[in-house]
């Protein structure tokens, strides 16, 4: 399948990291249209660094969350770069709040650390210090870079982080189904919004951005996705009911055994007692 296509390109802290074939074609491309372009091999090598520069922070960042989740004894399988970001697969998260809310944060916390560390050198750079013309250009670009990436991801809208800190709030005060379906209805909104920014842009200001409809593609999809894992953890197929009925009546059966046992098991320990008090009494 498509969505599976991706190299393992080595380890990060014990975790694999691949990059998704979706991911070189696109790099090749940008590289291909600047070198084809009248910039030459210097844009294209440029923007190549650029992209580069972009997929470690991504990395980063999914490092942030894999490293929380680890620590909360959950397994990570892989990380995955792919042209909208980086996708870590991870055995089931509980379902508990606290946790959720937790490896959801560690990902923009990265970004936002890493932009507390950049600043002083940015507010520092024309005054202290001069960095080279392109040294600045490239802190100001990591700047933002990190900057919007926290800020995006902090969207309420599920799956995104956001979304999930979002779910672990309501889920704090109503079911774990309920909390995920107005989560991922929210979501929903959202992504509508950003379907119509990136089909129509800011008249006057933007134009259509092409990313822009396939992030609120995939926001859609994996709300989805997830809302139907939930939905039949919680509300399990009607055959999956029936065999869970036989299953419990049994546990039952068991139950009401082991209970009779338990209570000749007592009546026995008192007739013993009986013996003894009555054997101290004469
Ligand atoms: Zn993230």
């Amino acid at each position: 399948m498509l969505l599976n296509a991706s190299i393992p390109v080595g380890r990060v802290l014990g975790i694999r990291v691949r990059v998704h074939v979706l991911l070189l074609a696109l790099m090749a491309l940008v590289v291909f249209l600047q070198v084809a372009g009248a910039e030459g091999w210097a844009a294209a090598g440029i923007a190549a660094l650029t992209i580069s520069g972009l997929f470690a922070i991504v990395l980063l960042h999914e490092l942030g969350h894999c490293l929380v989740a680890r620590r909360h004894g959950i397994g990570v399988v892989d990380i995955t770069l792919w042209p909208l970001g980086g996708m870590a697969r991870m055995s089931a998260i509980p379902e508990s709040p606290g946790i959720e809310a937790r490896i959801a944060v560690a990902g923009p916390a990265v970004n936002l650390a890493l932009f507390v560390l950049a600043l002083p050198l940015a507010l520092l750079d024309g005054r202290l210090v001069a960095l080279p013309p392109l040294a600045s250009e490239l802190l100001r670009w990591f700047l933002a870079a990190n900057l919007v990436m926290a800020l995006f991801n902090l969207l309420p809208a599920f799956p995104m982080e956001g979304g999930r800190i979002l779910r672990a709030g309501l889920a704090r005060r109503q079911g774990w189904l309920e909390a995920t379906e107005r989560a991922v209805k929210l979501g929903r909104w959202i992504a509508f919004l950003l379907l119509a920014l990136g089909l129509m842009g800011v008249p006057g200001r933007l134009g259509p951005q092409f990313s822009l409809v396939l992030v609120a593609i995939f926001i859609w999809w994996s709300g989805l996705q997830e809302l139907m894992l939930v939905r039949a953890r919680h509300q399990p197929h009607p055959l999956q009911r029936i065999f869970q009925l036989i299953a419990a009546r049994r546990e039952a059966a068991r139950e009401a055994a082991r209970h009779q046992q338990a209570r000749e098991a007592t009546l026995i320990d008192a007739e013993v007692i009986e013996v003894r008090d009555s054997g101290k009494r004469t």
